[in-house]
């Protein structure tokens, strides 16, 4: 049997053990950030009493220390998503800052008037404003591929959209308000055959499915450590190394650099460095590492195959409520559900359910547009991570009737 020892996995997170109001805490709200194995919050604490140091220029043991450390961790993500080379890993503050890089380094430096962009109905606010702020400086068209009514994206509407001047596709790997696994191999192969590049946001999939940025042929891949069992404040934009070495810089100032004058004018580092202006989150990186060595000490594959049996037990359970619809039905789909119910508004049922020691996430999912075109406001979203279990989804359901039949 190839499952998965959830006792095990659970007995590395010590928030499992707290209550909320009284009750057992339930934690289904991993897509909006996971829980931290004591591994990492282990290393972090290990980082502050023995070696907290700035990186790349003391040199002092402690210096050197964190600087191996800090650059180890660009071999564990070069390794955990198979990039070619080190230098192809920069260090961001997440998802949303590797995307702001590219739109404001790749994209100041090659997009024209008239050039087109494709993203997707599914995107994260944080895949769509970038693009917006982009266009709007640079008289830019953003094109939009359409999902259909169970929330996958519509391949055929998808092809038709290239024109001579699309440049860029940028869409999620997987979708966080529907859970949609998109087929970014299969899109990537169409956009290269268009001559345009192609983004990916792979924040919801480095958590829930094996990632290999070669295999896809993905030009441009970003994710966060807080989706993937590490600390806040920091992620990872993967870049080719043909196109990073081409980019400008985006930020300036210390690190980033090769020479400063005020006559000669400045020379920058080479990659990765350029893009890593500033003392980097140190600490956070170095446990972004070992949150990796954690997960591929349990196995991706086996965490993605454990959630999907979250996945198919919670949706079997939830589609027996009476007026409970699930939004994003397609065949493909990560360990996310996101519901409305009849005569029950989803900010109610979140506060409700929280009383009774459930978290899931209630809103938009920073996802406005694609819930304005299923025509809610807001839904509720439980999403699944390696420590949930099946017990846990029961406790979730029940709780879920008892908070409707309280509402109604
Ligand atoms: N994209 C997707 C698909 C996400 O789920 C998220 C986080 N909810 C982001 C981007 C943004 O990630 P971060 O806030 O860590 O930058």
């Amino acid at each position: 049997d190839l499952a998965l020892d959830v006792t095990r996995v659970r007995r590395d997170f010590p928030i499992l053990e707290r209550q909320v109001h009284g009750k057992p805490l339930v934690y289904l709200d991993n897509a909006a950030t996971s829980q931290t194995p004591r591994q990492v919050i282990e290393t972090l604490d290990h980082y502050y009493r023995h070696y907290n140091a700035n990186i790349h220029r003391g040199l002092h043991t402690l210096a050197d220390e964190a600087t191996a450390a800090y650059e180890q961790t660009r071999d564990s993500v070069r390794d955990f998503i198979n990039a070619a080379d080190r230098r192809e890993i920069i260090f961001t503050g997440g998802t949303t800052e590797a995307i702001n890089l590219v739109a404001n380094s790749w994209g100041r430096a090659n997009l024209k008037p008239g050039d087109e962009i494709l993203i997707s109905q599914l995107e994260h606010h944080s895949n769509i404003v970038p693009w917006q702020l982009l266009a709007e400086q640079r008289e830019l068209v953003i094109r939009v591929i359409p999902v259909d009514e169970q929330g996958a994206l519509d391949m055929s509407a998808y092809r038709d959209l290239f024109t001579e001047r699309t440049r860029l596709v940028a869409v999620n790997h997987i979708s966080n308000a529907f859970g949609t696994i998109n087929p970014v191999r299969e899109m990537a192969a169409i956009a290269h055959a268009h001559r345009a590049l192609i983004l990916v946001d792979g924040a919801q999939a480095v958590p829930h499915a094996p990632v290999d940025v070669r295999h896809i042929d993905a030009d441009f891949y970003a994710f966060s450590a807080h989706k993937v069992y590490g600390p806040t404040g920091v992620g990872v934009l993967y870049g080719k190394a043909e196109l990073l070495e081409a980019m400008p810089p985006w930020q300036g100032g210390g690190e980033m650099i090769r020479t400063v004058s005020f006559d000669a004018g400045t020379t920058y580092a080479a990659i990765p460095h350029k893009f890593e202006a500033g003392t980097p989150p140190i600490a956070e990186v170095i446990a972004m590492g070992r949150a990796l060595a954690w997960v591929d000490d349990i196995g991706i594959a086996m965490i993605g195959a454990w959630e999907q049996k979250l996945l198919r037990h919670a949706t079997e359970r939830m589609m027996r409520i009476d007026g409970l619809r699930i939004l994003g039905t397609a065949p493909h789909k990560a360990g996310v559900i996101s519901f409305v119910v009849d005569g029950a508004h989803a900010q109610d049922i979140g506060l409700l359910i929280d009383q009774l020691g459930v978290a899931v996430r209630t809103g938009n999912h920073c996802a406005q547009p694609l819930l304005q075109h299923f025509g809610v406001e807001a839904t509720c979203r439980a999403s699944f991570a390696a420590y949930n279990t099946l017990e846990e989804i029961d406790i979730f359901v029940e709780a879920l009737e008892r908070v409707i039949g309280m509402v109604r």
